[in-house]
Formats: structure tokens, sequence, C-alpha cells
């Protein structure tokens, strides 16, 4: 097979693992920058160009477009999956996975453990949106943010309505959520393929930290996870329609509840906690489903 990989950077270790796992596997792949592709959207033979030229035919598509430029990068997939190439991942999955609101909807809608999670812009009751979620300790998140940072625990009410007021002060969009104490500070990455989750690593806060992103701090190890478990995180990929995604999930004292969904998990924390050659099992996996027009919006939605 010719692979595409869409990503910004061939020197990230996930990019490099991916492309060193599918020319072990026999297959060629060219590293794609996103942004620098263009298209004629108005085209009935629909095409990408890159650096003055039409770009060859690929068997896949693995995206790999970060947060910031979601909103391009799932263009330039559309595009793809309008050509009938497979992709990993599809535009419209890893639109939903990017709006923290609508995919905590989808998750609930699916009955899935969630914290109890409330949103808000500019609400003219603070007291009654924190009441909602059931008082102090909660746990306030910027909607844009990532790598925690934008996450705040407020302990007491006083705190959080502070917290809320400086928020909507910046006009941003936020979450009022349940704190999971009894997570201790502790998180579980699920990594997800298909529809098994083929490694599984506990993040761990550091003392005196409640946030486990490694970024903050945090140390990963390989952690054995229970069936309950295994199931929210393969249903909460299928609701979300990620084929290889990673389920953040907390455990509460009511069972897994889910925090996040990822759809371009990194692999370095990943393979270095499990010791697993997950991008091996992403392009076997690629193998297996690749096909013309085997997507299944083509690029609708
Ligand atoms: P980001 O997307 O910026 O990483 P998260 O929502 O994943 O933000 O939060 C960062 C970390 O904070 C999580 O990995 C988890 O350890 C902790 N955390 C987040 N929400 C809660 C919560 N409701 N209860 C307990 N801990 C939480």
């Amino acid at each position: 097979m010719h692979l595409a990989i869409l990503s910004r950077n061939a020197n990230l270790y996930s990019t490099r693992r991916l492309v060193a796992a599918a020319e072990q596997q026999g297959h060629t792949v060219r590293i794609v920058d996103t942004l620098r592709c263009y298209m004629n959207v108005t085209t009935s033979k629909p095409s990408i160009h890159y650096r003055g030229e039409e770009l060859e035919e690929f068997d896949a598509v693995i995206p790999r477009i970060g947060a910031s430029v979601t909103f391009y990068g799932t263009a330039v997939l559309r595009q793809f999956e309008m050509m009938g190439v497979y992709t990993l991942n599809e535009s419209v999955a890893i639109t939903r996975s990017r709006d923290k609101l609508r995919s905590l909807q989808l998750l609930s809608r699916k009955g899935i453990g969630l914290p109890i999670t409330g949103f808000a812009h500019s609400p003219d009751d603070i007291p009654d949106l924190i009441r909602m979620v059931g008082g102090a300790p909660l746990v306030i998140k910027l909607l844009e943010g990532t790598q925690g940072i934008g996450v705040v625990l407020a302990e007491t009410e006083k705190a959080a309505e502070s917290v809320i007021q400086a928020f909507m002060g910046l006009k941003a969009n936020i979450m009022v959520q349940q704190y999971i104490q009894e997570a201790g500070g502790a998180d579980i990455r699920c990594f997800v393929i298909g529809d098994k989750i083929v490694a599984a690593m506990k993040r761990q806060a550091e003392p005196g930290e409640f946030r486990s992103n490694l970024h903050r701090g945090g140390s990963a190890e390989l952690i054995k996870i229970t069936p309950q478990e295994r199931a929210t995180a393969t249903r909460a990929a299928k609701a979300m329609g990620l084929n290889v995604c990673g389920v953040d999930l907390l455990r509460s004292n009511n069972g897994p509840v889910v925090m996040e969904v990822n759809s371009s998990p990194g692999l370095e924390g990943i393979e270095a906690a499990t010791g697993k050659d997950i991008a091996g099992l992403i392009i076997e996996y690629i193998t297996r489903h690749a096909g013309p027009n085997k997507n299944r919006t083509r690029g609708r939605g």
C-alpha cells in the first residue's frame, strides 16, 4: 500500500513511529504537511495539490491533526474522503471529538458514564450552576484548554464562584464538573483500535496536584483494566465514530467515567508505558480495513 500521513511535523515521535511501522510492514509512506495542501472544491473531480503538483494516489490516509489546525485539517481530510480514499479516522468523527460539549452530549445520549458536567457561557445565576453539578469541590475547565492548562480545582463554592466570574470576564466557554476525588489524581488512557483496547496506562499526578497530564509532571505506568472499563472505552470510541483514539477514564465510585476522547492520541507515552508496538498495530488495522470507497461518510456531513 501507499500511505499518506497528514502531519505538520515529520520529527514528532508518533509520526516517525508510524512511518517506521509502515515501512517495516512493506508499505510506502509520504508525510504530507496538512497546511500546505490546497484544493479546488468546486470541481467535479476532487483532487488535492501540494508543492505545485497534484498529489499522487494513496490507498489510505492517517490523519494526525493537531487541535490548532482542526478546521483546515478536517477540510483536507474531507477532500480525501470525497476522492474515495480510505481515512483511518473520518473528518466528521474528528470534528465531533474536538468539540467538548458536542462529545459529552453524544456520549450522554449513549448512556456512557460521565462526571456530572455543566456547560455555561454567561450564566446569570452562578450559585445555581454550582448546585446543578453537586456543589464544591468542583472542577472548572476552559473549553479551549489542552494538556491540563485551564483546568482548575475549586475546593469551596466561594472559590468556584470567583473562578467562574473570572472566566466569564474573559468571555470564555466553560465546563463545570463534579470533582472525582476518589480517582486520587489518576486517570486511565485506553488506546482503542477498531473495537479493541490494545493498551492501557494509568497516569498519576505528582503529589499535591490533581491533574495527571504528563505535561504537568504526571507519570505513566501499565495498568490492567476491568471489563467494565474496557466496555466503556470501546463504547465511547464507537459513539464518536473513531477507529483509532485514546479514551481517558476516571475511576469513580459509580464506575468508570469518560473525561475525553482524543482522535490523535500520542504514541510515545503509551508505547513507553506498555512496551507495545502500537504504531505496528495501527498499520495492521489499516491493512485489514483500507480499500477504495471504504469510508462510511465519503466526505458527507
Ligand atoms: P486536558 O484536556 O487539558 O488534558 P482534562 O479535562 O483531561 O484536560 O483534565 C486534566 C487532568 O485533570 C485529567 O487528566 C485528570 O487527571 C484531572 N481531572 C480533570 N477533570 C477531573 C474531574 N472531574 N475529577 C477529577 N480529576 C479531574
